[in-house]
């Protein structure tokens, strides 16, 4: 598959544009007037840049306004054209794009229309030229692709093909399914975009709201289906229109644009596999089944202070490691691994972010085809030397730079901790308080890195993203999505922020850029688990007097309930389906990371979204007040519990 993307999409200078969209892999652009605008060389120039990158100029954009017009403006039209091919031919292109007209002086006539572009096809033709027509949704009279297929054959000239649009014609829900009796050699250009399904003027959300396949509502993959359906073996192009693409990172919307294109083309293999298109075949999906482990980063002293809140939770140390300083902490189907080594990555990690998070060990179905998927669809492999008798586990770099490792249970990695760990002769330690798994990960980014991080998971993973929700935090709100597997067996939930005076955005500021903020642990009894914590000593995050003021109004609780949540900290809620909630929160600990306990009823799948502000505010109200500086000495994993 030929892969291609518009300039527009990227944020930037045209270097910076090209450095990025070339190192991501892609083969060609489309270019954009406005690029050479702002650009002082000549196109030639320019031209030569684009192929010092290694990539070709597929597609020159764009022309608006030239179909179906009256003489004087019909003869102006063309002109302005001829000047559009002088430039393309010092750029060094073939391909112009002409979008259908919403000219007000447009005449429409699907023959007249027709006859302009048999002319123009002569024109393109005598300087070895070619003109693909596109139907813009607002289009006055070509406004839908089957009708610019008709303008098309009706002009009947080779050097005059369609451009199909994914936007234009599912935005406006127009069935794409027609496209499959195309021919493909008529199809010019194929472009894709996606955008969410929200009624607003189509030209308005054309210019600001074109995002990533996959990131949007559209039905990318039927319209790419019957794209390939007909044998098209062209460019498919990305053209995203929005603030976030053009005011990110180019380099990371570049690389974001390239894997949603592979992902895309993988689904339509397996949808198609007579499909001509010739992506890099990858495995399937890769098939989640649990959390393995958590491995915390810490020096001595403040691993012995998240001792304290471990063995609070009920955990003991249970195994050290045959080589490094790693200790295993363990309760139910819970490992949490604490890791003092002086060098390699955690070590990194602990200098950079403080005591955190900083591995994370995913189990799925097949570990080496999860990390071979992960690295075809542009993730970054992760390795680092391994010691006398240590498995190679295959691993990723995940959300803040830190690592996700790859665990199966068919290979000889279902037996790291027996090979790697020495037991410790402990486990009469633990004091289980019935934690049994790993509920949910919490993770903060950027808002902006939002979009990156969903595709990561949703590309790579059998998760499901939920629609994003807005946390109302008195300092800024947070934009929160959960992605999950259909049987709960693993759930991200991410957190974007855009100011540091938020909880979640301070965790962030004050961690430098840490990714997970809170682990929540699944329980089977909540009151039970709530006795035997305090009788462990473990301190949790008081929850103010109006909120069970609040909740006794919002539910049908018995007062006793109410009570009871109360004498606990457990916060409650309900999802109008018989299901229920149950959350108790630790203090928070350093920087403002925090332990979660939860047990779910009745298929409740949500993550206790009304709660959060209440949740917010109760660690707002204990963590370091703003201005007080951290890490110097007394700061970094100061732990409150
Ligand atoms: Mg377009
Ligand atoms: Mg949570």
């Amino acid at each position: 598959m030929q892969t291609s993307i518009a300039t527009v999409s990227i944020a930037g200078e045209l270097n910076d544009k090209l450095n990025a969209i070339a190192s991501s892999g892609f083969d060609g652009i489309e270019i954009f007037e406005q690029d050479f605008v702002a650009q002082s060389g000549p196109p030639s120039e320019i031209g030569q840049m684009v192929r010092d990158h290694g990539l070709r100029i597929d597609l020159f954009q764009p022309v608006r306004d030239f179909e179906g017009l009256p003489e004087p403006l019909r003869s102006k039209a063309f002109d302005r054209i001829e000047r559009r091919f002088d430039i393309m031919e010092e750029l060094g292109t073939h391909l112009l794009l002409v979008s259908s007209s919403a000219h007000p002086d447009s005449l429409g006539g699907i023959d007249r229309i027709a006859a302009d572009f048999a002319e123009l096809g002569e024109r393109a033709a005598a300087r070895h030229m070619r003109v693909g027509f596109e139907a813009r949704a607002w289009g006055r009279f070509v406004s839908d692709y089957r009708d610019a297929w008709e303008v098309v054959r009706r002009a009947d000239h080779p050097a005059i093909g369609i451009i199909l649009d994914s936007f234009h014609t599912l935005a406006k829900r127009v069935d794409p399914s027609g496209i499959r009796a195309i021919p493909a050699d008529r199809i010019f250009h194929v472009q894709l975009s996606d955008a969410l399904r929200i009624e607003m003027d189509l030209e308005y959300m054309s210019r600001h709201f074109r995002c990533l396949p996959g990131e949007g509502d559209l039905p990318l993959l039927d319209f790419m289906s019957a794209v390939s359906a007909t044998g098209y073996d062209g460019p498919y192009s990305l053209e995203l229109l929005n603030g976030q693409s053009r005011g990110g990172i180019a380099r990371t919307a570049a690389q974001d644009g390239r894997r949603s294109l592979l992902y895309l083309a993988d689904q339509v293999r397996r949808i198609e596999p007579s499909s001509p298109i010739t992506a890099q075949t990858m495995p399937a999906k890769s098939r989640l089944r649990g959390v393995e482990f958590v491995e915390f980063t810490a020096n001595d002293r403040e691993a012995a202070a998240l001792g304290h809140m471990l063995a609070a939770l009920g955990f003991a140390p249970t195994a050290r490691h045959i080589a490094k300083s790693l200790t295993l902490w363990r309760q139910g189907n819970i490992n949490i691994v604490v890791n003092t080594e002086q060098e390699g990555f955690a070590h990194s990690a602990y200098v950079m972010h403080g005591t955190s998070v900083c591995d994370i060990g995913l189990l799925v179905e097949n570990a080496s085809a999860t990390a071979e998927r992960a690295k075809k669809l542009g993730a970054n492999l992760f390795a680092q030397r391994l010691g006398a008798r240590e498995l190679a586990i295959p691993a990723v770099r995940g959300v803040g730079g830190s690592v996700l490792h790859f665990l199966d249970q068919e290979t000889e990695l279902a037996d790291v901790w027996e090979r790697e760990f020495v037991p410790l002769g402990t486990e009469d330690a633990i004091r289980p308080v019935g934690l049994n798994r790993v509920d949910h990960v919490a993770q903060v980014m950027s808002q902006e890195e939002m979009v990156s991080w969903t595709l990561f998971y949703t590309s790579i993973f059998n998760v499901e993203k939920s629609p994003e929700f807005d946390v109302v935090d008195p300092g800024g709100i947070v934009h929160s999505r959960a992605l999950q597997c259909d049987d709960g067996s693993v759930r991200f939930t991410l957190n974007g922020v855009n100011t540091d005076r938020s909880f979640a955005g301070r965790f962030m500021a004050d961690s430098y850029g840490s990714s997970v903020q809170h682990i929540a642990f699944a329980v089977h009894n909540i009151f039970e688990t709530a006795g035997r914590l305090a009788d462990n000593g473990f301190e949790s995050l008081p929850i103010s007097e109006n909120y069970y003021a609040d909740i006794a109004a919002r539910f049908d609780l018995a007062p006793e309930t109410v009570e009871s949540l109360k004498s606990h900290n457990i916060l409650y809620d309900e999802d109008g389906n018989g299901g229920a909630y149950f959350q108790i929160y630790s203090k928070p600990y350093g920087d403002g990371f925090f332990f979660e306990i939860v047990q779910r009823q009745n298929g409740y799948s949500g993550y206790g979204a009304q709660n959060a502000a209440y949740r917010t505010a109760a660690l707002k109200r204990l963590a370091r007040p703003v201005g007080v500086p951290h890490r110097n000495g007394t700061g970094a994993g100061k732990s409150t519990a």
